[in-house]
């Protein structure tokens, strides 16, 4: 049975839901804050267009506490919050625009108990409106009057996660000849792949845009994989970067791969679905962690770190901490989803009591 708004406030354990009707689009605007045991709730902010406002409000809350876990399997001193505008239709470039300045000004209403920045739906350019209007916007930079991309900070950490997740499996880094299944060849996609093809991996594409998929593939020397073909083509590795919620019982019993590793938030459909994986003998590497680069050097931007080298070295250094998840789950012989939640338990729990 689907819940209402109201319960499922009443059940979210996070600290507080701010939301707006926006009148001229009809849109909903949520702002879920989750846990501000490392700092000041801070993550994304998505544009969608939702059935009803309430599978909006379910996304919030879902990827609020998603961004808890992120900060913390990062060790960085930001909290839990993620900000969604829910559309019920598409929007006009005006209404779009309005809608911004709305959330831009609700956003800055808060005095930074709520910091965002770039997720799925939302681009550079809505990042710098955004930054007319409050100042509680990572991204866009004072100096230059640009934004930046998190897309590549994501993808170079998601590509040191995969080779951790290969070291793990086939006892050595190299990629030279392993499949590698890319879904979603966007902002994270695309240079993924290009780190996957320059290290002389057999790249499959897929993509629901097949014109971005075929430049990619044709670039790259890669093929091509229809999108209803992706959970049933035999690969090494496969690298979901495109929607969530993409690995349930009827993909993961069609999956015929070794390693998942890839981008997208929320992959599975049920944290149940993890030890499905398990059973199948197919490594899991958490996506809070793996796709936690664009957070990671957002964060220490806004902490002031300019050092791009010293960032670079943070986003590697997160195949180590995969590698150390992976190691432990595997002496266990459980999903790594449970070893990187005891990690970030053991963050929060001491930040908790400091
Ligand atoms: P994007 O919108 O730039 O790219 C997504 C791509 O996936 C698009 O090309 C789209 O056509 C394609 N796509 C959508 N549904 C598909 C399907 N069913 N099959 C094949 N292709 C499909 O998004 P992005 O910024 O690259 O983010 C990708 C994923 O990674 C999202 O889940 C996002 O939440 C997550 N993520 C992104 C970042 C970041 O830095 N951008 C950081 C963390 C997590």
């Amino acid at each position: 049975m689907e819940l209402s708004l109201e319960r499922m406030i009443e059940e979210w354990d996070g600290l507080a839901v701010v939301s707006r009707h926006h009148r001229p689009t009809g849109a909903w605007i949520f702002i879920a804050l989750h846990d501000d045991a490392l700092g000041g709730p801070t993550g994304g902010t998505r544009i969608k267009v939702y059935e009803t406002p309430a599978d909006g409000l379910r996304d919030a809350l879902r990827l609020a506490e998603g961004m808890t876990h992120k900060w913390a399997a990062i060790e960085l001193p930001f909290g839990g919050g993620k900000g969604v505008l829910a559309l019920g239709h598409e929007t006009s470039r005006i209404e779009r625009e309005d809608l911004l300045v709305c959330y831009g000004h609700l956003v800055n209403s808060l005095r930074g108990s709520f910091s965002t920045g770039q997720d799925l739906g939302t681009t550079t350019e809505d990042m710098l409106l955004l930054a007319r209007h409050t100042r509680f916007v990572h991204g866009p930079d004072a100096e230059t009057g640009r934004a930046l991309d998190p897309g590549p900070y994501t993808a170079r950490a998601v590509f040191a996660g995969l080779l951790a997740a290969v070291e793990q499996v086939f006892g050595s880094p190299d990629l030279n000849g392993r499949r590698i299944l890319v879904q979603g060849v966007g902002g994270v996609g695309r240079p993924l792949a290009n780190q996957c093809a320059g290290a002389g991996a057999d790249l499959l594409l897929s993509d629901l845009d097949e014109q971005r998929a075929r430049s990619a593939a044709d670039e790259l020397g890669a093929n091509i994989v229809a999108p209803q073909d992706v959970y049933s083509t035999p690969c090494d590795v496969y690298a979901p970067c495109a929607l969530g919620a993409t690995l349930n019982p009827a993909t993961i019993s069609r999956l015929d791969c070794r390693i998942v590793a890839g981008a997208a938030n929320n992959q599975l459909g049920a944290s149940g679905d993890a030890e499905l994986l398990h059973e199948r003998g197919i490594l899991y590497a958490p996506d809070y962690v793996i796709n936690g680069g664009g957070a990671l050097a957002f964060g220490l931007k806004a902490q002031g770190e300019k050092n791009e080298e010293l960032i670079g070295k943070r986003l590697d250094g997160l195949g180590g901490t995969l590698a150390e998840i992976f190691a432990e789950a595997r002496e266990r012989d459980e999903s790594p989803l449970h070893a990187s939640w005891r990690r970030v338990e053991r963050v929060l729990a001491r930040a908790r009591r400091s």
